[in-house]
């Protein structure tokens, strides 16, 4: 059952995402993430995975910025996830699902994501059925273009192009 956007966050949706791989362009993952912990906890899991040309890359060996120098002179260092953007938040390798459309950039960060929003942009209700609007929820922040009951029609039509795409282009 694909969930009501007014319940999840783009971040409920970070735990397989599909990225085009640097090297080939080709569909690649980032594995491993967690929209439950702080990455401290988890950031042994997450691992980039490339199975078309074997590119893979481990989280924890990607460095960390320097956020603030301490009293005692000390750098505290921390790794800064980019969040609600067409980027991984983990390596910043741009997601495989993304479009520019006339009004603007789509994207999602796997097809579960995707179907979230097509779904919303498909229903003309858009009801919450009582249920709560969670902070940050994909309801609340997708754009006004994508609500606009006019550009259904030619939304629809390019998100069945973008789920074909095989080459990564981030136009069509
Ligand atoms: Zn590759």
């Amino acid at each position: 059952m694909i969930p009501n956007p007014y319940t999840v966050q783009n971040n409920d949706f970070i735990s397989t995402i599909s990225v085009a791989c640097p090297k080939c362009n080709l569909q690649a993952l980032v594995l491993g993430g967690d929209p439950h912990k702080a990455i401290s906890e988890y950031e042994d899991e997450v691992r980039f995975s490339c199975t078309s040309c074997g590119y893979a890359l481990k989280y924890a060996n990607t460095p960390k910025f320097t956020i603030y120098t301490n009293s005692r002179g000390k750098d505290v260092t921390s790794r800064v996830l980019i969040k609600n953007s067409p980027f991984d938040p983990y390596f910043g390798f741009n997601v495989w699902y993304q479009i520019e459309t006339t009004y603007g950039l789509l994207w999602a960060y796997n097809l579960d994501h995707l179907a979230v929003i097509e779904n919303y942009i498909a229903d003309s209700q858009r009801s919450r059925n009582g249920l709560e609007n969670k902070n940050n929820s994909i309801g609340s922040r997708l754009p006004q273009w994508v609500k606009d009951s006019k550009n259904r029609a030619y939304l629809l039509k390019i998100i069945q192009r973008l789920k074909k795409l095989y080459f990564f282009r981030n136009s069509i």
